[in-house]
């Protein structure tokens, strides 16, 4: 509850990870999906906790998770050892043989991933699972067209490798005015067409609320998150992270005092300030200065001044009750990530995936919170 002390000893500022909010937040997805839906857990599962999250989630009967490189993947099969667990970025380098080593069933994005892993299944005489990303205008990662042709017309390419799924992904699922989804959808069904069946997997979060999206595997990762999958319509989701900060100190300041780095908040009337100790390093954008709100005791607190790199000030004139020890929320279910981004002319992912390292960490899971250091 704001204003009360959420109780980790000495910490400065703590951050909340509902667990089980998490965990309705991939029932609500799937139902709403109708078929198998993955976790994205890629960045340390969007700031929140990889391991923690993906644990939940297999719990929970997930199967299928997503990361973006190996190193990734080898902490997820940490938690969830019989899931498919799929690095995104493919077989960079020469990392098809510690890629196998892992367990982890790669996304293969071009003709050379496809003859890395290919050989590797020969080598060592099994079939080795994996993934199959089409490019369908994204121009990011994925075959190419002429990579898809050439393996049209060559599928032995194929031969020893379990083709568990065939992907694409969507520029602007979120946008649905957007022709370039329709695009897209028709590209990728004219190369599945050209390939060897398998199961597809074509909706990250928004393309979950596109009927012409569904697909067999759903990719989501930030609605599990809590963020807006529907950015013009309210939010679906649960909130599932809460960022609490202490006061260290109010101050009582006079009419015209100026407050911060270069000064840039004048008071207009006596003012108090608050100070809580989290800064840009913490991963709150400097651009937030003068321009957040947080929320004590259900009311918003304004930002005053420049955002630093360890403190931040606000308003607490109105708020007698606001004092030294006393607990802001920052980011949470009255100040949702969303709305803090927006502020910063940014997106929500962005500032979950720069949560800081200094935050006292808390995962609540049916009523028994369990502690847990940064990057443990
Ligand atoms: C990150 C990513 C996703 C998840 O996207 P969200 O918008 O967070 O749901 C799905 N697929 C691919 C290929 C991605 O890179």
């Amino acid at each position: 509850m704001a204003g009360t002390d959420p109780g980790a000893p000495g910490a400065i500022a703590r951050l909340e990870i509902d667990l089980d909010a998490l965990a309705s937040n991939h029932a609500l997805l799937t139902a709403r999906h109708g078929a198998p839906t993955a976790a994205v857990v890629k960045a340390d599962g969007y700031g929140l906790g990889a391991r923690q999250v993906a644990a939940r989630l297999a719990r929970a009967g997930c199967r299928h998770f997503f990361v973006a490189s190996a190193a990734e993947a080898e902490r997820v099969l940490t938690v969830a050892p019989e899931a498919m667990v799929a690095p995104l970025n493919g077989l960079a380098g020469d990392a098809a043989e510690d890629v196998a080593a892992l367990g982890a069933t790669p996304v293969l994005n071009s003709l050379s991933d496809i003859a890395a892993w290919a050989a590797l299944a020969r080598r060592t005489e099994r079939k080795l699972p994996a993934l199959l990303h089409v490019d369908t205008g994204m121009h990011r990662l994925g075959l190419p067209a002429r990579e898809l042709a050439a393996l049209a017309e060559d599928p032995a390419r194929l031969d020893g490798i379990d083709l568990r799924f065939v992907m694409t992904h969507l520029a602007a699922a979120e946008d649905p005015a957007d022709p370039s989804v329709a695009e897209q959808l028709t590209r990728f069904a004219q190369a599945r067409a050209r390939l060897p069946p398998a199961p597809a997997s074509i909706a990250n979060s928004a393309g979950i609320f596109l009927p012409e999206a569904v697909s067999d595997l759903a990719r989501p990762g930030a609605a599990l998150y809590g963020l807006n999958p529907t950015p013009d319509r309210p939010n679906p989701m649960q909130p599932v992270l809460r960022l609490m900060a202490r006061v260290l100190q109010v101050r009582e300041i006079g009419p015209g005092a100026r407050v911060g780095y270069n000064g840039t908040w004048t008071a207009a009337r006596g003012s108090r300030i608050a100070t809580i100790g989290v800064g840009y390093a913490d991963g709150i954008p400097r651009a937030l200065s003068n321009r957040a709100t947080a929320f004590f005791d259900g009311a918003p607190i304004p930002l005053v001044g420049r955002v630093s790199m360890d403190l931040m000030t606000f308003d607490a004139t109105d708020h007698p009750s606001l004092g030294p020890g006393s607990w802001l929320e920052l980011i949470g279910p009255h100040v949702p990530a969303d709305a803090v981004a927006a502020a910063a002319g940014t997106i929500g992912y962005e500032i979950l995936t720069a949560l800081g390292a200094r935050y006292s960490r808390v995962y609540l899971e049916q009523d028994c919170p369990t502690r847990d250091r940064p990057g443990a």
